[in-house]
């Protein structure tokens, strides 16, 4: 039977919600499927999107709600590939360009990675936003090509299509407007819907924490993370989150290019140690639950991997960093998809450093601060349909904890439109905070905490 067939009154579902009923799983798939056909308006998705913001969802429905947004499309699998699928997502920071590397990284030991992403809106940045400033790379994938890409180098990033849960595309961009964006149960469904249709046998979910992030404090990180976990459990996706500090932006560059220069340094075996960190813990915990699908396809003789659990237990991500091996895929990996990874990568045509006002211990490094700085100097959108600058951006001399002195460069802005400047100085200027020498200042763990 179609649940969506059956015929509901979007008045009367609103109104259950609103008084604290709990929806039935004919009325999700009704309401969901309904709005993506036009049969529920606008308003009337955005009361209930409102209703559900303020009663939350019990996890039978938050499952009805999650299944039916997947069912509004196409849903991918890369059963016959012949490789176990592993992906992470992250739900956002300032300086995030660890997809870059990590996809890669992890391809190189055997285990296909299809990212599947998004681009930024507002003060964080997109993964495909950063990719494309490399000359020629293109985001947009043919199924075919992601399959044969996934078995020929191993990773793809690659824009999700319009019939990936076209259902999340419409609902966002309503409640981006309607001030429903920051529901736990809506947020959770919205990516985890894209993750289960995208069909990644493993999922590592980065949920960052502090003031660049979605989640500004533990308990809502926890919470939201909790919930992603429990839907893929539930969906049969291996899944576990990090909660990772986003107090201060991550590595030591905002903005496009500049994050594509740091990422390959991170591939080249250096790079900043929070990066390097992050990607490595993420690695692992990717290649664990690769390992997992792999003993699972053994014991139930469903799936043959020509790839043996114990040696992605065993592997070291680290080691292949610095072996180089994750360069090599890489470069493939761009270059499969129209980009040439030796091309210069886009410098902007003026830069301003950033003094210290006075000297001693760096106490604060603001990521939002920074995230805002970035975008405003064009590296960042307000509308999905805002033409970006690749080369603007902001590089970060100093992290907290570090010892400055009065006239230090503390950061450097990068854009092609000076007269921004003025705009970003003083914001940016705000974003650090300088204590008394004698401070001392913990520079903090990356990895914050583990839900599994
Ligand atoms: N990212 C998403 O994909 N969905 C949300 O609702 C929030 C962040």
């Amino acid at each position: 039977m179609r649940r969506a067939e059956e015929r509901f009154d979007a008045a009367q579902v609103i109104v259950t919600k609103r008084d604290g009923g709990e929806l039935s799983a004919a009325q999700i798939d009704w309401v969901v499927h309904g709005f993506v056909r036009g049969v529920v308006g606008d308003e009337q998705m955005a009361a209930l999107a409102m209703a559900i913001l303020l009663r939350g969802m019990t996890t039978t429905e938050l499952d009805y709600w999650t299944a039916a947004m997947i069912t509004t499309g196409e849903q991918l699998s890369y059963r016959g590939l012949g490789k176990p699928t592993a992906d992470k997502h992250s739900t956002g920071g300032v300086g995030d360009k660890v997809t870059l590397p990590l996809a890669p990284l992890v391809a190189s030991f055997g285990v296909a990675v299809p990212q599947l992403s998004g681009r930024g809106l507002g003060h964080t940045g997109g993964t495909l936003d950063k990719l494309e400033a490399i000359a020629g790379w293109r985001s947009s994938l043919t199924a075919l090509e992601l399959v044969n890409q996934l078995r020929e180098v191993g990773c793809v990033v690659c824009s999700a299509g319009s019939e990936l849960v076209p259902a999340d595309r419409k609902l966002y961009a309503l409640r981006d407007v309607t001030g429903t964006v920051e529901s736990i149960p809506l947020i959770a469904s919205s990516i985890m819907s894209k993750k289960i249709a995208e069909g990644t046998d493993a999922l590592v979910l980065d949920v960052k924490c502090g003031s660049g992030a979605f989640m500004q404090d533990m308990a809502s990180a926890r919470e939201l993370a909790r919930t992603m976990v429990e839907i893929g459990r539930r969906a049969e996706v291996w899944t576990v989150a990090l909660i990772t500090d986003m107090s201060t932006p991550l590595g030591r560059t905002v903005g496009n290019a500049l994050e594509v220069r740091e990422a390959i340094e991170v591939l080249a075996g250096g790079g900043p140690e929070d990066v390097v960190d992050l990607t490595v813990a993420l690695a692992r915990e990717m290649l664990n639950g690769a390992a997992e699908v792999v003993r699972r396809g053994e014991t139930s003789g469903e799936d043959f991997f020509s790839i043996s659990p114990r040696a992605l237990e065993d592997a070291d991500p680290a080691e292949m960093l610095r072996s180089g091996k994750a360069m090599d895929t890489w470069r493939a990996m761009v270059r499969a998809q129209g980009g040439d990874p030796l091309a210069p990568l886009p410098v902007a045509r003026e830069t301003e450093v950033v003094r210290a006002i006075n000297g001693g211990t760096l106490t604060r490094l603001d990521a939002r601060a920074v995230g805002v700085a970035a975008w405003w100097l064009g590296g960042g959108r307000t509308r999905q349909d805002d033409v970006i600058s690749h080369a603007a951006g902001v590089e970060l001399h100093v992290k907290p904890g570090d010892r400055v002195v009065r006239g230090q460069a503390i950061a450097t802005i990068h854009t092609d439109h000076p007269e921004l400047i003025p705009q970003v100085l003083a914001p940016l200027e705000a974003a650090v905070e300088i204590g008394p020498p004698a401070v001392a200042v913990s520079r903090g763990k990356t990895v914050l905490e583990r839900v599994w």
